[in-house]
């Protein structure tokens, strides 16, 4: 999932200063998961930006709800008329459903509450650990699905690099050594001989570099003619 947390509410009361009437739009997948933007976090900070007007001698009128996913057109279309009601919208989804609203939608202001950190799972409860940074060539079945280039340090293909101690990484002692981990897990596997066939240089041209990427699958497009 997209993992991302609620910016500091200072901020977003500075952000949306300006504005007397705004919505505070959650997002149903994965920000309501992680605890950031979902319908309970929506209410809560429409609430506590309502307060924080208030104290500051102002008012501030505030809706919240949740759509299904604010990275597609097809939800953003339904509350499209709905959102245009405000003097701005308050998205508590990720960078990416700020900019489909943005770009469905030019003629609203939608404006950013969360921080958008990474793609990771939870470890436990209020804890998440980024692994996966998007490559675009992944090489998670070389090392048996723990990625070097996300959990490594130096995202060395050929690792450990040697200076990991007692399985921690020697950039952070809080850091396990992903090389480490993927060496204990090929081993259990009975597979660590696999590690002897050295791997060329990662083709980084699938990487983000240069501009926004693009995925065009023909198979599935639909050609409506524009
Ligand atoms: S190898 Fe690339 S695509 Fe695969 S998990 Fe790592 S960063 Fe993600
Ligand atoms: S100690 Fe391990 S995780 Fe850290 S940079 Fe070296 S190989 Fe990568």
């Amino acid at each position: 999932m997209i993992v991302a947390e609620r910016k500091p509410l200072s901020q977003i009361a500075e952000i949306m200063a300006p504005y007397k009437r705004i919505c505070v739009l959650g997002c149903g997948s994965c920000v309501t998961v992680c605890l950031a933007g979902g319908q309970k976090e929506a209410l809560e900070t429409a609430t506590a930006l309502s307060i924080q007007r208030q104290n500051t001698g102002g008012t501030l009128e505030t809706e919240a709800f949740t759509i299904e996913r604010q990275c597609e057109y097809e939800y953003v279309d339904e509350v499209a008329e709905r959102l245009k009601g405000y003097d701005a919208v308050l998205s508590l989804a990720c960078g990416v459903g700020v900019q489909t609203i943005a770009s469905r939608l030019p003629e609203i202001i939608v404006l950013p509450g969360l921080n958008t950190h990474f793609m990771g799972y939870p470890l436990e409860q209020g804890v998440w650990i980024e692994n996966c940074l998007g490559c675009g060539d992944c090489v998670l079945h070389l090392t048996q699905g723990i990625c070097p280039i996300t959990r490594c340090s130096k995202s060395i293909l050929n690792g450990p690099c040697g200076g990991s101690q007692d399985g921690k990484c020697e950039i952070s002692k809080d850091l396990d050594c992903a090389w480490h981990l993927i060496h204990e897990r090929l081993q259990n596997l009975n597979m660590v001989s696999t590690l002897q066939e050295i791997q060329p240089p990662k083709n980084w041209a699938t990487s983000h570099h240069g501009g926004p990427r693009t995925i065009v699958r023909e198979d599935v497009r639909i050609d409506n003619g524009e």
